[in-house]
């Protein structure tokens, strides 16, 4: 696949990118004065109508990053019906509703239309959208597939497709329904593709089937640090124990929004359960809720009538609420990735957050490979009045570290950790599934 370098462009401004006055307007609205290092560099390149292969995370401002250039593309040569000119397809409705409201936004001082097809929404009034001048789709992918069950015909005169989090949508098995989609779109149409990391096969093999020649951008942090997110562990017995760590936390932790993760479903509703049954304003988010009932708990975390959302991976990509500054791991991930993500939801746009994840001896070492993946030691810190006996593996305790201090919070002894033997990970976790020896 052609690659190439990231270019350093320094544009200080929106205004430098020759925009529509009424996105500008919109951009100044929204209160946007210096675009993202993303932006800086798609921005100009996608206005040059070149294909885009580009890893960025969530929080970098990526969203923005395809949506002005899209946009400005519309207004510079108006479309004819019909009408529908950019689709941009993503894993998840949360998702797709987040791209939804910032296209409007972007949209405000235009006649250009955005339309939201996903899941548990009404087909008919998506048919409708389909059939009826809007400019630009925001979809999640299977329910496309539906709508091609009654008529394919929609994305033939497409200008732009954007595949947003593709590397998640091929994770959550989208990837045929991905292809299927493409295969209806118009053949002449430029291409963006964005990943949290280009270190995943999968993507690289969709993206050589539907992107010509693309220009390569590597903006992704993922191993930059996150020096606005404060990491730290609490060592726990066992799941008891746990429990009443994270009534305390939620309870005592200062923060403005909390958002717990658990594994699986059932661990959610547990622990949504127990978080209610002190007294505790909380949501629940997993796939098997409802539809208007999920919509109604982003509504309420957005507005603060509830500030502690109990989730499961579900909210772990791209989900962007303002106030969110304590993310707690009640399970560990199943591997870094997965945890750059959770850990993502806080410390959004440069604000502060703090994220603790709650360790039981069974997941110490995936806990120790998540923070060699990272390069980084997590702060070990215990809470007064919960200290429990699990101290961490033999060789951390006799070295008489931070895991006795009391309801302190002290940097981890690199050196130390770092002696757990990373041969114990190799083993065992996330190396199974990417190479994070080599990620750096
Ligand atoms: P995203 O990576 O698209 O999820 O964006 C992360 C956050 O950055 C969102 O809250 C955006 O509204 C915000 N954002 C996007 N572009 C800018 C910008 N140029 N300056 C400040 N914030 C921005």
């Amino acid at each position: 696949m052609p690659n190439s370098p990231s270019t350093t462009s320094t544009t200080a401004t929106f205004s430098e990118f020759n925009l529509d006055h009424r996105l500008l307007k919109a951009i100044e609205k929204m209160g946007f004065t210096t675009p993202k290092p993303v932006q800086q560099q798609a921005i100009p390149l996608t206005l040059e109508h070149k294909d885009l292969l580009v890893s960025a995370e969530t929080g970098s401002g990526k969203t923005v990053a395809y949506l002005l250039p899209a946009l400005q593309q519309l207004l510079a040569v108006p479309a004819k019906p019909p009408r529908i000119q950019v689709l941009i397809l993503c894993p998840t409705r949360e998702l797709a509703q987040q791209i939804f409201q910032q296209s409007q936004q972007l949209c405000e001082f235009t006649a250009l239309k955005t339309g939201l097809i996903t899941g548990g929404s009404d087909f008919k009034k998506q048919q409708a959208l389909l059939n009826n001048n809007t400019d630009i789709i925001i979809a999640t992918p299977g329910r496309v597939l539906e709508h091609f069950q009654i008529e394919n015909a929609y994305f033939q005169s497409l200008r732009l497709l954007i595949l947003d989090e593709a590397d998640r949508m091929l994770d959550m098995g989208f990837s045929d329904d991905v292809l299927a989609i493409v295969e209806q779109c118009n053949k002449q149409r430029q291409t963006l593709l964005f990943s949290a990391t280009l270190r995943h096969f999968g993507v690289i093999k969709i993206a050589d089937k539907m992107l010509k020649s693309p220009r390569v951008l590597s903006l992704n942090t993922i191993h930059d640090g996150h020096d606005n997110i404060t990491q730290q562990l609490v060592l726990a017995d066992d799941h008891d124990h746990k429990l009443k760590l994270l009534a305390w936390l939620l309870e005592h932790e200062p923060h403005e929004k909390a958002l717990v993760f658990a594994n699986t479903r059932l661990r959610a509703e547990e622990l949504y359960n127990a978080v209610r049954g002190v007294g505790l304003r909380a949501g629940l988010l997993h796939g098997e809720i409802d539809q208007k009932d999920r919509n109604r708990t982003m509504f309420l975390l957005r507005e603060g009538t509830i500030n502690t959302l109990i989730a499961t991976d579900l909210a772990a990509r791209g989900l962007d609420i303002k106030g969110i500054n304590l993310v707690i791991n009640f399970d560990i991930p199943r591997n870094g990735i997965d945890y750059i993500h959770r850990i993502g939801r806080t410390g959004r746009a440069d604000e502060q957050g703090t994220t603790i994840a709650l360790v039981k001896h069974t997941e110490w070492n995936l806990m120790a490979g998540i923070e060699r993946f990272l390069k980084q030691d997590f702060i070990r810190r215990t809470l007064k009045g919960l200290e429990g006996s699990y101290q961490g593996p033999k060789k951390l305790k006799s070295s008489g570290k931070a895991a006795g201090s009391k309801d302190k919070k002290e940097p981890a002894k690199k050196a130390v950790v770092k002696k757990v033997k990373v041969r114990e990970r190799d083993r065992k976790n996330i190396g199974k599934r990417r190479t994070p020896t080599k990620a750096g």
